[in-house]
């Protein structure tokens, strides 16, 4: 499958349309968008390349991650597919507006579709296997395509870093373990597609990264 990038500005956020060229399905991942501008990029991407979304995943449900979802939701008709164990952060969309200062109240969000490890979302011919990161948030997920090689992995894996563990539900061990387990397990040349800042690939962040 394809995977398109699109970097909106609250907390730099990388939201990403996932889609098989063939039947122009999409899922539409962590939409961060807040302003007209970001709104208008991300549907004239889906117009200008024919997509289809059919699904709406959150690696979990920080606001950043999800601010967009309400928007999404209504253009295109979609439900919420995230893990149960964020159920309570994204009840909690409010709080956590305050607590960055940010103006916003935000519709709470309600997961439709719950995921855990070893599900798989059909996205056209294309599929994309959950991985439960547990850690930054107790309901983190990746989302690997085996075939194409890549994983988007939210605030868990990061190019030479990883998640922040303050934030409620944080646990630091527990990331590590979740990264050393589920992600580093990976073959060497998998790209990884972060919730914030640039790729890179997981041989590379198994030699190299300065928390393992
Ligand atoms: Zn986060
Ligand atoms: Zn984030």
């Amino acid at each position: 499958m394809n995977i398109a990038k699109f970097g909106f500005s609250l907390f730099g956020i990388n939201t990403y349309v996932v889609y098989d060229p063939v039947s122009k399905e999409c899922a539409i991942i962590d939409p961060g968008m807040i302003t007209d501008e970001e709104r208008d990029a991300m549907v004239n991407f889906i117009k200008k390349n024919d997509l289809k979304p059919v699904h709406l995943i959150n690696t979990h449900l920080h606001i950043d991650h999800c601010i967009g979802n309400g928007f999404i939701q209504e253009k295109y008709g979609l439900g919420t597919s995230a893990h149960s164990a964020d159920e309570i952060l994204g009840k909690r969309l409010k709080e956590q507006a305050d607590m960055f200062g940010i103006p916003f109240n935000p519709k709470d969000i309600e997961i439709t579709t719950h995921l855990k490890t070893g599900d798989v979302i059909r996205i056209g011919n294309g599929e994309l296997k959950v991985i439960h990161v547990p850690g930054h948030s107790p309901g983190g997920i990746a989302l690997y395509d085996e075939k194409d090689k890549f994983i988007i992995s939210g605030d868990s894996l990061f190019q030479g870093s990883i998640g922040r563990i303050d934030l409620p539900g944080g646990d630091h061990a527990a990331l590590l373990k979740a990264i050393r387990e589920n992600l580093f397990t990976l073959p060497d040349d998998v790209r990884v597609y972060p919730g914030h800042g640039p790729e890179t690939q997981i041989g590379y962040e198994r030699r190299g990264n300065p928390f393992f």
